[in-house]
């Protein structure tokens, strides 16, 4: 079931038009992406969707509510991290736990309780007393999210949630997410611009100057977009020119020769082929980022 479903949404700037009439779904529970290079509309889009702006044209349905017309029945059902953060600096943790929390109307016990978990589930503990100005980046983030799923949301919108944290940190930080998520069966409405993170998402869209320029699974948009290589180890001196004779695409290091190659069959043919020719081999498929470089250089080319 889709918990999310935009239908031609658009949002101008003056006579600019960030965002042209975009229409994708997000199933409940899921990971989802949202991809774009800078300027491609992604904030405009989070921002509208999360009712903290207005927008031009377009239907919205959010947890079954109207975005525009029931956006107090939207803000319920959705916990946000913004990329700037909206916690007071000067305040401690529990001070600003406390006081965002008490927007929601819990009753104090049931406000404690609340805490308590969230607190749990980040791991922020230590943290209670420091305050928010004092913390790293990476705690900080905790502080975000903890805040973000006082109200158990059913869907957590994180606008670039890991810029500015270290890799240690951003990997734990998604441990504490994927598991909320699993828990609580939460969707999660992911914008970055590590394309890695991508990697794990149900589904990504992709848009370019206001526009979706593709969508589908990771797997899908690395199989359009990237090559395989086939990586041989210990080859004998003939074997390049062999390769090159058949017609393949293949290059040369110090280390081994790469053999460009698309599909599933094909990759094992050619092993079975030349198994006696070398020693070990890889099989290394394309990144998420060789994945999106592709895709966005296709379409400025397209332009
Ligand atoms: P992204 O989040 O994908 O980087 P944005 O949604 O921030 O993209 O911006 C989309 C386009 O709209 C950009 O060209 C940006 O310069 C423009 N834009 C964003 N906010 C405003 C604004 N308040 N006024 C005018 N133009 C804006």
């Amino acid at each position: 079931m889709d918990i999310i479903t935009v239908n031609n949404f658009a949002k101008s700037y003056g006579d600019f038009r960030a965002v042209r009439g975009i229409s994708f779904s997000v199933e409940e529970g899921s990971l989802f992406a949202f991809l774009g290079p800078n300027g491609a509309g992604k904030s405009t889009t989070i921002e509208a969707l999360t009712t903290l702006t207005a927008f031009d044209s377009g239907a919205v349905i959010i947890n079954g509510h109207r975005l525009g017309k029931e956006d107090h029945e939207i803000r319920k059902s959705i916990g946000v991290v913004y990329q700037q953060g909206v916690l007071d600096h000067q305040l401690t943790v529990a001070e600003n736990l406390w006081i965002r929390g008490s927007l929601y109307g819990f009753s104090r016990s049931e406000l404690k309780r609340r805490i308590d978990e969230v607190v749990e589930i980040t791991n922020i503990g230590e943290l209670l007393k420091k305050r928010y100005a004092r913390m790293s980046g990476g705690q900080q983030r905790r502080v975000d999210i903890a805040r973000a799923l006082i109200h158990t949301p059913k869907i957590l919108f994180l606008d670039e949630p890991s810029t500015g944290v270290d890799a240690q940190t951003r990997k734990s930080i998604w441990e504490m997410i994927r598991n909320t998520q699993k828990e609580k069966g939460m969707t999660v409405f992911l914008t970055t611009h590590y394309m890695e993170e991508a990697k794990d998402a149900g589904k990504i869209v992709i848009i370019a100057h206001g526009e979706i320029i593709d969508q589908g699974t990771p797997f899908e948009l690395k199989e359009k977009y990237t090559s395989t290589h086939v990586l041989l180890y210990g080859t004998d001196p003939a074997l390049l020119d062999e390769l090159r004779k058949e017609g393949l695409e293949a290059g040369q290091t110090d280390a081994y020769i790469k053999v460009t190659m698309d599909k599933k069959e094909d990759i094992i043919a050619f092993l079975q082929k030349y198994q006696s020719r070398f020693e070990s081999f890889e099989v290394e498929m394309g990144t998420m980022d060789d994945m999106f470089i592709d895709l966005v250089e296709r379409e400025e080319k397209g332009k």
